[in-house]
């Protein structure tokens, strides 16, 4: 398939051939290297609303949000002026300050699965934090994790599963030691009774049982509440912790995240992404017993010289708060749910092989009729279609995140004449792939 570029992107290109004098790829973060799809990256230079605009003066409707953390869309005015006052006073004192409790306190006040919380600086740092927390509490070191789930870069997760059932990991990254690796097991999603053998085999040396609840780092993979409940309670029976990484689905799905839409109560949770209104913020909590365990109140050591700085505060207040207005979530998730099925309803109408699973306000062009719910249903070869896909829609001003393994996020910005504008352009760009 040829790629014929029907829009300006040469500064972009120009850009990008720049960027790779001074970063490897070009890049600071992978995917970003567009190496999955066609052409050269765009260098974005401004957003507003549910819109942005490249170097080269492009618009597109955008349903990458920075991966996530944009769920009231680019420049929100409420989260800027927050953001403009604080900048005003001094950008970080590392001390304690107000602003920090004030979105300590808004998180905690709102939602009941957790009691305490810290704040890091990035989703990965969370988790972390958060493996070592489950770590420091239980005395044990192996970490379950299932097959399919993404929890940032820490090394002991940069592993994928080796051959056999339940397996010792080996690590998925030069640079992560074998001998790290091998602390963490893998298995699928969704298989209990691997995941009882497993645990009946090994859990005197698990800390916890760490998984995306709503895993959407490869494909949307929906779960069912029984596996989540069965996680809950096989945790209990053989003593783990259970681990639930929201840094995705955390006031994304809900304000009180995957623990609330499902409720389940994990013990230990990890945020990002939307927790920081578009900074650099993470955040882990738990119970005030096993928070406890954390320094100066207890001997897990973990600290950090911008955590908690006011501006990303400030931010992350400004975006919560506005997700706290009643009917926020129920919109956002029913504005979702008529773009996806109107995609689907073309597709099915015309026999193209593709579904939207969809939850909230995070979505997934999934190829194929059948409900996917483990990543090794997942066919490769169907990502030729994304990529053409994916073509289609820059060149009719639709930004999707540069891989077909990515999920797509409705923002608060997007409107209703938006979304029908993007579904219209997405069944172009499916005649396209699919004739
Ligand atoms: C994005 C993500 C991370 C990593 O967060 P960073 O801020 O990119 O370090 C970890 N876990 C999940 C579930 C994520 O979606």
């Amino acid at each position: 398939m040829q790629y014929e570029q029907r829009i300006p992107r040469q500064t972009s290109a120009d850009l990008f051939e720049e960027a790779k004098g001074y970063f490897p790829g070009g890049v600071n973060s992978p995917v970003r290297a567009f190496r999955s799809v066609s052409g050269p990256p765009l260098f974005i230079r401004e957003g507003k609303g549910s819109r942005m605009w490249d170097e080269d003066g492009n618009e597109f409707i955008d349903f990458c949000c920075s991966w996530g953390p944009l769920i009231h869309g680019h420049a929100h005015p409420y989260i800027q002026e927050k953001v403009m006052e604080t900048v005003a006073r001094g950008t970080s004192f590392g001390t304690p300050n107000r602003l920090g409790n004030q979105l300590g306190k808004l998180i905690l006040d709102n939602h009941p699965y957790l009691e305490r919380l810290r704040f890091v600086s990035s989703g990965t740092e969370a988790v972390m934090s958060a493996l070592r927390l489950a770590r420091g509490v239980t005395g044990k070191n192996k970490i379950l994790k299932f097959d399919g789930c993404y929890h940032g870069h820490v090394d002991s997760l940069l592993v994928k599963a080796g051959s056999g059932l339940a397996t010792f990991g080996t690590s998925s990254s030069a640079g992560v030691p074998e001998n790290v690796a091998k602390d963490t097991l893998i298995i699928p999603l969704n298989d209990r009774d691997l995941l009882e053998a497993t645990l009946a085999q090994h859990a005197h040396e698990i800390a916890c049982i760490i998984v995306e609840p709503i895993p959407a780092n490869n494909g949307l993979l929906i779960q069912d509440r029984s596996w989540l409940e069965c996680l809950r309670i096989k945790a209990w029976k053989h003593n783990v912790l259970l681990i639930f990484d929201e840094v995705i689905s955390g006031f994304r799905v809900g304000f009180t995240g995957a623990a609330g839409y499902y409720d389940v109560q994990p013990d230990i949770i990890t945020f990002g992404k939307v927790i920081g209104g578009g900074f650099p913020v993470g955040a882990y909590g738990a119970s005030k017993a096993i928070m406890d365990h954390i320094a100066p109140e207890g001997p897990v050591y973990q600290a950090g010289t911008l955590s908690a700085n006011p501006v990303a505060m400030a931010a992350g207040l400004a975006a919560l708060e506005l997700c706290l207005t009643p009917g926020f979530y129920e919109l956002q998730a029913e504005k979702t749910h008529a773009m996806a099925t109107a995609i689907e309803a073309y597709a099915r109408q015309r026999g193209y092989p593709l579904h939207v699973p969809h939850i909230g306000s995070i979505f997934w062009l999934a190829f194929g009729t059948e409900r996917i719910t483990r990543s090794d249903q997942i066919d490769a070869a169907n990502m030729q279609y994304f990529k053409t896909i994916h073509h289609e829609l820059l060149q009719t001003g639709i930004y999707l995140g540069p891989s077909g393994y990515e999920v797509g996020f409705v923002s608060a910005a997007h409107t209703v004449a938006d979304l029908q504008e993007a579904v219209g352009k997405i069944c172009a760009a499916m005649d396209v792939a699919f004739w």
